[in-house]
């Protein structure tokens, strides 16, 4: 499996070389904490985090 990296802007994890949800090339492979935002809505972590999209994240981006 390949390393996942890390979205510096969004926190999405992709293995992609660009982020799929932001466009962004700035990925990181220094992260830590998988966060799975299942229901953005009601999601206390999504809100703190500032994700408005299901999808994988990282807590942490170094
Ligand atoms: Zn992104």
């Amino acid at each position: 499996m390949a390393k996942e990296l890390a979205c510096r802007k969004c926190k999405t994890l992709t293995t992609e070389k660009v982020c799929p949800n932001c466009g962004s090339t700035e990925l990181s492979e220094e992260w830590s904490g998988l966060v799975i935002i299942i229901n953005p809505e009601k999601s206390q972590v999504a809100r703190t985090l500032g994700i408005t999209k299901q999808g994988r994240y990282a807590l942490k981006v170094g």
